[in-house]
């Protein structure tokens, strides 16, 4: 087998990206970053190409795509062209990302899924290099890793799927293809053989043994912090996996529970600093206080030997004394990303949450005074959410706007895996639904429509905009930022709830 192996990071049909998540800047892929290291150490030739952010710049500079990207039917055009409509525009713009990942002389492409806007781009991906250039497709990824259904099956031009922890099933994978072992002989993997389904043993890796972010000869234009020193933010995770039980998320079900040794951590953070000659590092952990001891000797080890580095992560609101914050501060923490979510206590448990409104309300009062920026996401269009849990937390946002420096607004939608979607499809008959991959994630996206294309949305939208926040910019304005998703079941009127939206917005810009 010739040519170079093409790791891909699928675009999403939303066109946002990074920024979305209240990260102003673009984050390095990271999962198939490591992939590659996996790669280059095993002898092959590898790229890197983030389709994710290419399509993010495509959205927001002027070129021949801009009027189909910035319809409002873009999404509808994508489902529909995959479904086989006839549709130029969308053709000729699936052939410009296929030319803009240089295929060249690659015959093997891994499509990496991180969301499930990700995955129907990454499927019109794989069926045009497959009809282009004949190539050999293997999806993976966050998302993939969700679904235990068969997907070679019911997506033909799909070889293979690599599920779980892939650096050694990639290499094992290639060995195959050059002849050197058996296919039973490749973890994790799932394919047609013999006409066959062939789903082998899922093997579990430690997280000790995860490999390092390869980005060697990687564009880093597109994610500078500052452009005159080329330094942009390092994503790096020290641990995998949550112990929260939050109704709507998908991190506790997608990974285990699991640390690096803090020798391994400092060692690859000071490496990865030295490689790349910056000092920004996104520390990924789905909560890095899950373990508040590991968190304190995390801090304890960047202090005492001299790594200087500045960092931000997401962490829960609760468990942050204001010693361990005035060490995490010493330690280069900047910039905190809080799931609030609520002001109501109620809501916070029917949303399955583990702190209160009080120790979220601390937390952030604590964060602000020692120095260290949050961001606060909340989420709107509970089960059973009333008039009153919305005030709660408006006033909660009023009573907080001090301390947070950036805001993001979601509503909350049911995705599958989640603890709230299992629960609603337990006792179903509905075998039409349930474990129909195609169904779970295309229906949803039509059925979004009604209320996502409401002009209170992209109203709001383009003037939350304005107010991005850097987290480490100027601390010394209110910069707000947010996020309007929409979700499939919404109990609540669309109409009721945009007002709700604006009122909260209005509270803080007015304030
Ligand atoms: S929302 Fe945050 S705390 Fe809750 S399960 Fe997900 S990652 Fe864990």
């Amino acid at each position: 087998m010739s040519g170079k192996i093409k790791l891909i990071l699928a675009p999403n049909y939303w066109l946002h990206g990074d920024a979305m998540r209240g990260l102003p800047y673009g984050i390095l892929p990271y999962g198939v970053a490591i992939l590659k290291g996996s790669l280059i150490r095993g002898g092959y030739a590898a790229d890197l190409c983030n389709l994710i952010m290419y399509m993010q710049r495509l959205f927001e500079t002027r070129n021949r795509f801009s009027r189909l990207l910035r319809g409002k039917s873009y999404k509808y055009r994508l489902i529909r062209y995959y479904l086989g409509d006839n549709d130029r525009a969308v053709e000729k713009l699936v052939d410009h990302l296929l030319d803009s990942i240089y295929p060249d002389n690659s015959r093997i492409f891994g499509i990496s899924v991180s969301s499930e806007s990700c995955f129907l781009p990454a499927l019109v991906l794989a069926k045009r290099l497959k009809e282009r250039y004949k190539a050999k497709i293997v999806l993976g990824g966050p998302l993939i890793n969700l679904y235990s259904q068969p997907i070679v099956t019911k997506y033909k031009y799909i070889d293979y799927v690599l599920r779980g922890r892939c650096e050694e099933p990639i290499l094992k994978l290639l060995d195959y293809e050059k002849g050197n072992i058996g296919i039973k002989e490749v973890p994790n993997l799932e394919t047609v053989y013999n006409n066959e389904l062939l789903i082998n043993e899922i093997k579990d890796y430690r997280l000790e043994d995860e490999g390092l972010p390869d980005y060697d000869g990687f564009d880093f234009e597109p994610y500078y912090i500052n452009k005159e020193k080329k330094q942009f933010i390092i994503p790096y995770r020290c641990a995998s996996g949550c112990l929260g039980k939050c109704i709507f998320c998908l991190h506790r079900v997608s990974d285990k529970k699991e640390y690096k040794s803090l020798d391994k951590v400092i060692n690859e953070i000071r490496f990865l600093k030295e490689k790349h000659n910056t000092g920004y590092f996104f520390i990924t952990d789905s909560t890095i206080n899950d373990d508040v001891g590991y968190l304190e000797r995390l801090c304890d080890r960047l202090i005492s030997e001299n790594i200087n580095i500045y960092w931000m992560a997401l962490a829960v609101p609760k468990r942050l004394k204001p010693d361990l914050l005035r060490k995490m501060y010493k330690s280069g923490n900047r910039y905190l990303r809080f799931g609030i979510e609520s002001g109501s206590d109620r809501i916070l448990k029917i949303l399955g949450k583990s702190h209160t409104v009080l120790e979220a309300q601390e937390t952030l009062k604590n964060c602000y005074d020692i120095g260290i920026k949050s961001h606060a996401h909340f989420m709107l269009g509970i089960d059973g959410e009333s008039d009153n849990d919305i005030k709660s937390t408006n006033e909660f946002i009023i009573r907080c706007k001090k301390y947070i420096c950036g805001l993001a607004l979601w509503i909350l939608r049911k995705n599958k895996g989640a603890l709230i979607c299992d629960k609603e499809m337990s006792g179903r008959q509905d075998n039409d639904r349930a474990g129909n991959i195609e169904y779970e994630l295309l229906s949803p996206i039509t059925a979004r429509r009604g209320s996502y294309n409401h002009g209170y949305y992209s109203l709001l939208f383009r003037t939350a905009s304005k107010y991005i926040n850097k987290p480490f910019g100027s601390p010394s304005r209110y910069l707000f930022f947010v996020r309007i998703m929409t979700f499939l079941g919404i109990n609540r009127k669309n109409q009721g709830i945009q007002a709700e939206i604006l009122r909260i917005l209005k509270c803080i810009f007015n304030a």
